[in-house]
This record gives structure tokens, sequence and C-alpha cells, in this order.
């Protein structure tokens, strides 16, 4: 008894996950033009469905032992969760502007799970896809590709954190794969054509997410941090505009990433 307590982790507290979300990586979220803002025909049903994804994570992140789970509003300025729809365990992080260490702390967390992701800009089959803003071409970390994804991986790997599951679509779950290959993944929708998405069952998303989140706490140690080393060069493509017809690029330095990324967002 007394070794069947001490593996099931009941003399410490348990892991600390932070869900991260967004919206267009939600099964069933294919429109832009209906889907993705407060105000537009469909949103109110991506809130839901989006609710629906996160509290499936929640629940497999507490059945795996997980003592804290912090869920960050992360799609357009925090506006896509309510505090009377999440799991009632769960503690909602919710503003804007985003803070350039994107509300990290050396190991705050055990480990980071995405929700309703998709990949970055220009990612074949992608659903949705695009790097922070449907304008931008291409964002590099020290020339290399990275999407949201990317990014957020950068960052946590800077303080530490490794990303551990991935939910969004088939893109989203490859694009993970190349930064964090031991992830879990959940594609609840892919590519079809060219702009039409198979998506899941919303209940058979919610199960999948589930199982894959307990999974990927239940083996915490056999993720590692991504780490960029530094210094650090963060550059925006933008794709061409009418102001700056042959497009235009920006770039943003730091000694590492988190400078890099202060340099883009402010401290
Ligand atoms: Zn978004």
């Amino acid at each position: 008894m007394l070794v069947l307590l001490a593996t099931t982790g009941l003399f410490a507290a348990g892991p600390k996950i932070l869900i991260v979300t967004d919206v267009e990586g939600v099964g069933g979220v294919n429109h832009a033009d209906e889907q993705l803002l407060p105000g537009q025909r469909r949103f109110e049903e991506s809130k839901r469905l989006l609710t629906g994804e996160v509290n499936a994570a929640v629940e497999g992140a507490l059945a795996a032992g997980a003592s804290e789970v912090v869920i960050w509003d992360g799609h357009d300025g925090s506006r896509a969760l309510s505090i009377d729809q999440i799991h009632p365990k769960a503690v909602l992080l919710q503003g804007r502007p985003t803070p350039a260490d994107y509300y990290l702390k050396p190991k705050l967390y055990d480990g980071i799970v995405f929700i309703g992701q998709h990949a970055m800009a220009g990612a074949p089959n992608g659903v949705l896809a695009h790097s922070q803003s449907f304008a931008i071409e291409q964002i590099t970390i020290n020339g290399q590709p990275v999407g949201e994804i990317g990014q957020v991986a950068a960052i946590a790997g800077f303080f530490e954190i490794p990303l551990i599951m991935l939910a969004g679509d088939q893109a989203a779950c490859d694009e993970l794969l190349t930064i964090q290959p031991k992830a879990e993944t959940v594609a609840v929708k892919r590519l079809a054509g060219k702009a039409s998405v198979f998506s899941l069952s919303h209940d058979e998303a919610r199960a999948r997410i589930r199982q894959a989140t307990r999974a990927a706490i239940g083996r915490l140690k056999d993720f590692a941090p991504w780490k960029v080393k530094g210094p650090v060069e963060l550059k925006f493509v933008y794709k061409p505009d009418e102001k700056h017809p042959s497009g235009r690029t920006q770039v943003y330095r730091g000694a590492n990433i988190l400078e890099a990324n202060q340099a883009w967002l402010g401290k």
C-alpha cells in the first residue's frame, strides 16, 4: 500500500498544467467569415464547441492527477470562454495585450496542452492556417519557420516548460510533432479538397482529448522543453498589401527568445 501511495504521487502535489486555447483549430470551426469573431453568425457555436473540448482536457488532466489546471483564453483578446461554462476545478486566464512572457515563469507549469490549435501560415493542408494574423506570410525564429505553436513552444522552453499535447487540425498536430515528436495529438479535423473539412463529432473529439491529455500527463518525464539557442532573431514577413505592394519584413532581436519577444510585444 505504501508503495502504491508513493507511486501515485499522493505524497506530492500533482502536476500543474496550462491549457492554451485558440478557436481556428476547434472541430467544426471552418469558416473565417462566420465562426471566428464576436458578432459573427456562428460565433456562439464556436465558443460552445471550444468550451467542450477545453473541459474534456481539464477532465483528462484531473484524471491524471493534476493539482492545478489553468486555461488561457488565447484567441483574439480572450473573448471565447466564460467562467460559468468552464470546468469548476479549472481557473480561467483572460486579458490583453498578451505579455511577452506569455504569463510564464521558470517551471511554473509541468506541461502545456493546446486546444483548438491551427497550423502556421502556408502550411500544406492547414485549416484556417495562419501565423498571428492572416496578413502575415511567415514568422521565423533564427531562420526556422514557426507558427503560434512554435512561438509558444519557444517561450515555454525558455522557462523549462514542455509542450505535451495538442488538439487541432491534422496539420497543427503534424507541426507540433516536428518540435515535440513524443507529444500526444488529437486531430479533430482535417482538410478535404481545397477548402472542405472532415471533423470528428464533438463527442468523439472530447473523448479523444480527455484520453490524450490524461496519457500525456501520465508520462511527463518523456518530454523535454524546446530550447532555442540565443541570440535570437524573430522575423515577421508580411503579405503584399496596398501600402506595400512587394510585402515588408519586421525583425526583432534579443539575447534570447524572451528578449526578442519583448522587442515584438513590449515588456
Ligand atoms: Zn485564434
